[in-house]
């Protein structure tokens, strides 16, 4: 049932002094890349003074500007040649940020992604299909590697192409896949039409969902239509890629591996920590990466610690699924909103088919949310009067949740242009 028994089930304040060690380690080592060195200097910061875990708490802070600024090799704190991989996030708010791996933190990496993949039942008997895109994103390689370590068979078989998919699902029999979610949803279409029924005609039983933000809903879906176990997967490239969170069989949130990663929760406007249990910004620090470390990282990624241990008696704390990024927060008219709560509102209503589009326009003075929805095929044939108390209906669900009335547009299945990795979800006009 695990991995490494004894990371995972080891006792807090054995955690805690591994942790300390590490993070006293990492600090040293950080401070040998040119970023710290400056960092640590002007802000009078002495790595060789953390002697609790609370004294992190004196370390600046990193953002994802700071990376970008240390392009490329700035944040670096070992000889370049002993420098083996690199990859770099998908740069989903702007410029992409670049992170290095030596051998050690490759091996580190693969090792928390088996435990995290092991913990969910994958076993070495199991066919795994890796549905992400392989190169400079993690989901790829660092899934593909992982699942060999387990010692499943292990087809990478890299994002879209849709048909070739299902073909490799069936002639190998696949048992695992790992899969964004927003492409298992349109991927269901392609299933219908080729005829070929997932949970008859597929040995799929577990699936990794991860890179984007979905809600309990959408997961509930796939399970249904695929017939299979899925496992919600939250990482990000800074902090390696995926394995840093991963839900177990509990499914009551996702454990992050605190003795690789040290955890807080702050509010992203006062910069404190937030009370036990409360929502805020995920900030991470490397414990175990020797090439790139990084201390206190603001993942921008909403969060909170899910409270008490885990019944699976994993001892490694847990956060609840990510509720939005502040920066993809949109402001209309005064009013803040996640595009996640668009999707969770509208994968409740039945009728709503697989994807949407938000698309925000300013007329006049005002600005203009326009909620395109894919509806189920019958809507469209025959009565028009069922598709327009469909309209009204979403329009007066999503108005009761973000509290403004958005312009609901229906149309048919597999018309709204779709992506091979994560989905694009609101396209902003009203930039000038
Ligand atoms: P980018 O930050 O450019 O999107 P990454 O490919 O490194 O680059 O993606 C990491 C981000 O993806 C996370 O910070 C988070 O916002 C999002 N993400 C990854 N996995 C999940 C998940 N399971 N749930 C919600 N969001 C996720
Ligand atoms: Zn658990």
């Amino acid at each position: 049932m695990y991995w490494d028994r004894s990371t995972e089930t080891m006792e807090r304040d054995t955690l805690e002094s591994l942790q300390l060690e590490r993070l006293k380690k990492t600090v040293e080592a950080a401070s040998r890349s040119e970023f710290y060195k400056d960092r640590f200097s002007s802000n009078n910061f002495d790595p060789a003074g953390i002697s609790s875990l609370d004294d992190i708490r004196r370390i600046p802070f990193t953002t994802k500007d700071d990376l970008r600024e240390s392009w490329p090799y700035g944040c670096v704190a070992v000889p370049k040649d002993r420098l083996v991989r690199l990859h770099s996030s998908s740069g989903t708010t702007g410029r992409a940020t670049v992170i290095f791996h030596t051998a050690h933190d490759l091996d580190a990496w693969t090792d928390i992604l088996a435990r995290a993949m092991y913990m969910t039942g994958m076993r070495e008997s199991d066919v795994f299909q890796n549905m992400m895109t392989y190169g400079l994103f993690t989901g790829g390689l660092g899934f593909h590697y992982a699942a060999e370590r387990i010692g499943a068979l292990t087809i990478p078989a890299g994002a879209g192409n849709s048909k070739r998919q299902i073909q490799l699902m069936k002639d190998f029999d696949t048992t695992v896949i790992h899969i964004i979610p927003s492409y298992a949803l349109h991927l269901t279409e392609v299933f219908e039409e080729v005829g070929v029924d997932p949970r008859k005609d597929t040995s799929l039983r577990i699936a990794f969902l991860g890179a984007e933000p979905h809600s309990e809903k959408t997961r509930q879906k796939i399970q249904e239509y695929y017939g299979v176990d899925a496992f919600n997967s939250y990482g990000l490239s800074e902090m390696n890629g995926p394995g840093v969170a991963f839900e177990c069989p509990e499914k009551q949130g996702m454990h992050i591996w605190e003795d690789n990663y040290f955890v807080e929760i702050i509010d992203p406007d006062t910069l404190e920590p937030v009370r036990e249990g409360d929502e805020g910004e995920l900030v991470l620090t490397t414990l175990r990466r020797e090439g790139m470390p990084i201390l206190r990282y603001r993942t921008k990624d909403l969060t909170r610690f899910v409270p008490g241990p885990c019944s699976c008696g994993r001892t490694h704390r847990r956060i609840s699924r990510i509720t939005g990024r502040t920066d993809d927060m949109l402001i209309l008219k005064g009013v803040n909103i996640f595009p996640i709560q668009i999707e969770k509102k509208l994968m409740e209503i039945p009728g709503v088919g697989n994807n949407f589009l938000i698309i925000l326009e300013r007329e006049g003075y005002n600005d203009l949310m326009i909620v395109r929805v894919e509806v189920l095929r019958e809507f469209f044939s025959g009565n028009l009067k069922q598709l327009e108390q469909l309209r009204r209906k979403i329009t007066e669900e999503l108005r009761s949740d973000i509290l403004i009335t958005p312009r609901v547009e229906l149309v048919e299945p597999n018309t709204l242009p779709k992506t091979e990795g994560k989905a694009v979800r609101v396209i902003d006009n009203r930039k000038d």
